[in-house]
């Protein structure tokens, strides 16, 4: 390990590899935002903002500062139709989706369990059990770390796809979301499209028994985080053209796979994986999950190199079989910042 990297990241990362950044430091104002990205540009440092951890694979320690978004609080207004909720990026998500229940306030439950924190929601769209974040966006409030301009950006400028947004793209770098605006309708209406949900009632359901329902299938379905680190599904569920479907699903026919509105068609990545035989497969210390395929498992002492050779390994495999080309979603990290998810499969 060089020297100037000296801030261990095991328990700052959900994966749980073990590597160290040279600072981390915790932001809890929009000046501390300032302050610390004006410091690393002075010292020509590299800056890394992170929420959770939840979402990131570190590959190798990192050379620049970790700066976490510890800006927390929640304002909620009410008015005839909805509530509206400005919320502070460093709050915790599944804390947020808990207390609006408590508050009266429906509309979260299906993406409940979802680690991490309210800011990195928007940036991959968060989305589970057939509800996205999209759904309940009205804004977000990103601060451009070179002027300390704060812009409101809405739902349609955030250009929310897939587990996508702009903060992918155009605002990727040098900005930062300190706030969420969520718009909660008072009209509440169940989601019961996924799983366990379809049982339900919707006659009768209540949102507490749907965010029982999901808690309930999360803990079923996926590691426990505080045993096995993981980053949830390591890949996107891949959507491919319609043309490319017909014949692929010809042939595997019990490939779970979703038409999209604006064309194409998502297939369940999972279901690929496990139909290559890689359920349990082992890559050094990491592991792919023996219940879901689609999530990688820090089982035993992982590196970041363990685990990006064995989702490369995977990438290799399914592209192989079905010449559908796998994108991670997790974030990927070298010593000087992100790097490309797709260069990192290759
Ligand atoms: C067990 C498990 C289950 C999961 N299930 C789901 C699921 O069902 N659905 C789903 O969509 N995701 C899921 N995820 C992925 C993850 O929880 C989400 O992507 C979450 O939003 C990441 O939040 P985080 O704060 O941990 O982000 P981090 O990992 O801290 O950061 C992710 C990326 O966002 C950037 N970033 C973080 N905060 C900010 C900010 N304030 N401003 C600008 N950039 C920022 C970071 O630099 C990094 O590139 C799961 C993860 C785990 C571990």
């Amino acid at each position: 390990m060089p020297n100037n990297s000296s801030a261990p990241l095991k328990s700052l990362n959900s994966f749980g590899v073990d590597v160290h950044a040279r600072r981390v430091i915790a932001a809890h104002t929009v000046t501390d935002l300032l302050m610390f990205a004006q410091q690393a540009v002075e010292n020509i440092e590299p800056l890394l903002v992170l929420g959770g951890g939840s979402n990131v694979l570190f590959l190798e320690n990192y050379t620049g500062n970790i700066l976490l978004n510890r800006i927390t609080g929640i304002i909620v207004k009410e008015n005839n139709d909805a509530w509206h909720l400005h919320v502070g990026a460093g709050e915790e998500w599944h804390h947020l989706v808990h207390m609006c229940l408590e508050k009266r306030m429906p509309g979260l439950e299906n993406l409940a369990l979802i680690p991490g924190s309210v800011g990195s929601a928007p940036i991959q769209n968060i989305g589970a059990y057939g509800v996205d974040l999209q759904k309940f966006c009205e804004y977000v409030e990103v601060l451009q770390l070179a002027t300390g301009e704060r812009r409101w950006l809405s739902s349609v400028e955030c250009q929310f796809g897939y587990r996508d947004s702009i903060f992918k793209h155009d605002l990727r770098e040098g900005h930062v979301i300190v706030a969420v605006g969520l718009r909660l309708p008072k009209a509440w209406k169940p989601v019961l499209n996924y799983g366990d949900l379809r049982s339900l009632n919707a006659c009768k359901v209540t949102p507490w028994q749907i965010y029982h329902a999901v808690c309930k299938m999360r803990r079923t379905t996926l590691p426990d985080l505080a045993l096995h680190g993981n980053a949830g599904s390591f890949f996107k569920n891949p959507i491919i053209h319609e043309s490319t479907a017909k014949p692929l699903l010809n042939r595997y026919p019990d490939i779970p796979h979703y038409p999209q509105l604006g064309g194409g068609v998502k297939l369940a990545a999972g279901c690929l994986i496990d139909t290559c035989g890689l359920k349990g497969y082992r890559q050094g210390g990491a592991i792919v999950h023996h219940k879901q395929a689609l999530v990688l498992v820090n089982a035993n002492n992982a590196t970041g190199e363990d685990i990006i050779a064995l989702a490369r390994h995977i990438h290799h495999r399914v592209a192989e079989r079905f010449s559908v080309w796998l994108e991670p979603e997790v974030r990927i990290i070298g010593a000087n910042g992100e790097v490309d998810g797709i260069r990192a499969m290759i």
